[in-house]
């Protein structure tokens, strides 16, 4: 078995911000996933604010009785100049087919102890972001600034160590890619854009790889102004129909509400005794783009 902090140079010459995590025989909670100080086998507060280690301080945890049985965990966001998409369970690949709708360079990318992670180049004030699947470790989650992530060879609890895909490691990859679009959009600092900026948006006629983003960020900007989902819907078709070439599905638009208003009644899944007259009425839209969401099957929040 590798010991995970005997990997820690390889990441400190990376530029990452690693450092020890206990063990998974550790009787906290959450064995193997918190920071950790070697010295006294206490979990760690303020590890937040720490940066790249010292070879000399690696050298001092190398030095640790308790070393061998630790995990290494990384700290994300500007510190190392990486975010991670943390995709758990599913649930969690469900969530990133629905967002990235193709958009996934290939990139550093690891195994974790129910899913994976993606690695992406940090841009200036991407913030971290969970979006939540079906189960307790169902979901998708943005890693940046203030948080940390386990990394490989650590051991898991339950689950097979964290290894790197073959060929998607930092030594053999290359550069890290830059981050997708629609993470961009999904974790950019809200309230960012200036109302010039959003009548710009709004009148600039978008295609392929900018509606989803775009029309991602639109909900979230309407909903925080607590709109009813219905008028948020709305107003959505209108800019789909004006502006997307070629306009998203009926059923794109009810998921980016009902992700954006985390109502999880809405929309409720259109069942198979309503008319698309009952559909449209209750959603607010055309019968014929409630015809198209009865006709695409289950639409989830
Ligand atoms: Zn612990």
């Amino acid at each position: 078995m590798t010991n995970p902090i005997g990997t820690a140079a390889s990441y400190q010459e990376l530029q990452w911000a690693v450092l020890p995590l206990c063990g998974i025989h550790h009787g906290c909670a959450t064995p193997g996933k918190v920071p950790v100080d070697l010295a006294t086998g206490r979990h760690l507060s303020g590890w937040q604010q720490r940066g790249v280690p010292t070879l000399d301080e690696i050298d001092a945890w190398l030095s640790s009785p308790l070393a061998p049985r630790a995990n290494l965990g990384c700290l994300t966001g500007r510190v190392s100049g990486v975010v991670a998409l943390d995709i758990d369970g599913p649930g969690g690949e469900v969530l990133l087919s629905r967002h990235a709708q193709g958009d996934l360079p290939p990139t550093w990318e690891y195994r974790t102890g129910g899913g994976r992670r993606l690695i992406y180049r940090y841009e200036e004030g991407l913030r971290s972001l969970k979006l939540s699947g079906d189960g307790e470790h169902e979901g998708l989650e943005v890693l940046s600034d203030g948080r940390q992530m386990v990394i490989p060879p650590s051991h898991h609890k339950t689950g097979p160590d964290y290894a790197w895909e073959p060929g998607r490691d930092p030594w053999r990859f290359g550069e890290v890619s830059p981050c997708p679009l629609w993470v961009r959009e999904l974790a950019k600092p809200q309230g960012k854009r200036t109302t010039e900026a959003w009548v710009d948006l709004l009148n600039t006629p978008t295609g392929k790889g900018g509606r989803h983003p775009t029309l991602v960020s639109l909900a979230a900007y309407l909903a925080g102004y607590h709109l009813d989902p219905t008028v948020i819907f709305a107003l959505l078709q209108a800019w789909n129909e004006a502006r997307c070439q070629p306009p998203k599905s009926q059923t794109e638009l009810a998921q980016i509400v009902g992700w954006a208003t985390k109502d999880s009644t809405w929309p409720t899944t259109p069942s198979s005794l309503e008319s698309p007259r009952e559909v449209a009425k209750r959603l607010g839209c055309s019968i014929e783009a409630a015809r198209q969401i009865l006709a695409q099957g289950t639409v989830s929040a």
